[in-house]
């Protein structure tokens, strides 16, 4: 059995964006703790493919409506299951990452209904688990940190236009008229955070993410940069049974504990 076990989820129904979602991840993960071990035997990604993933990809999770419910329940059944899991000494290591988008640009994140959404949303799933498991105050919110929100702004493509270099690449082969625009959003990666709908604009569009999210993905500079993709390895860093658990990757037990996790300096 794999030291953790993520489970990843996106609203978005295409079926590149369970991998596009774990790339982003494992390079947060890898800001998170610079020595965590990725392989599959260490680390696993997992996917929702039952009815749950049904209230995900067509963002039911976020209705009201009756005739959701029962999607909605099964949904939040598999979130509670994967965020209880415990390796065979009793240390949790199950998590979620959920992926939406934050729907407006980050200067306008308090306003984001999305936040809101997943605000109360996270609220019935905290409801279910302290109902199931009669627990409470620290150790219900030592459960719930397990639950990370991955919300870029506006959307997914404020982090995948990221890689400027492959970006360009993929531009120049047929159109060549965005060159200048990620240039500008290489010289100053605050930028792509605060544009409302970036694919409109663009080539790109949202058929390239993969791509966009392999090999040399600046994660670093985009972590820097200290808008939402800073804040979703905040809210991982702030998770201490996910920081043991990726310790644990590359860890025997009895060694010494890491170093600590990396804090941003403005
Ligand atoms: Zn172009």
């Amino acid at each position: 059995m794999p030291v953790l076990r993520i489970l990843a989820l996106s609203e978005d129904g295409s079926d590149h964006a369970h991998a596009v979602v774990v790339a982003l991840s494992k390079s947060m993960l890898k800001i998170v703790d610079p020595a965590v071990q990725t392989q599959r035997e260490k680390l696993r990604f997992d996917e929702e493919r039952g009815d749950g993933r049904r209230a995900m990809r067509m963002n039911l999770w976020r209705s009201t409506k009756e005739e959701h419910e029962s999607d909605i329940r099964k949904l939040m059944r598999a979130i509670v299951s994967q965020l209880l899991i415990e390796d065979d000494d009793g240390r949790p290591s199950g998590f979620v990452f959920l992926h939406y988008d934050g729907d407006e640009s980050y200067g306008d994140r308090d306003r984001s209904d999305a936040r809101r959404h997943f605000a109360e949303f996270r609220l019935k799933i905290e409801q279910q688990i302290k109902a199931e498991r009669n627990v409470g105050g620290e150790e219900l919110a030592r459960i719930m940190s397990g639950l990370v929100a991955i919300e870029p702004f506006y959307c997914i493509e404020a982090w995948t236009y990221q890689h400027t270099e492959i970006a360009k690449r993929i531009c120049a082969r047929g159109c060549g008229k965005h060159l200048g625009a990620f240039d500008d959003w290489a010289q100053d990666r605050r930028l792509l955070d605060e544009i409302r709908k970036p694919w409109e604009d663009s080539c790109l569009r949202k058929a390239h993410n993969v791509e966009l999210t392999g090999p040399g993905y600046p994660a670093e500079a985009v972590w820097e940069a200290g808008k939402s993709f800073y804040e979703a390895v905040d809210r991982m860093t702030g998770c201490p049974a996910l920081l043991d658990a990726l310790r644990r990757t590359y860890m025997q037990a009895g060694s010494p504990p890491a170093l600590s996790p990396r804090k941003h300096v403005e």
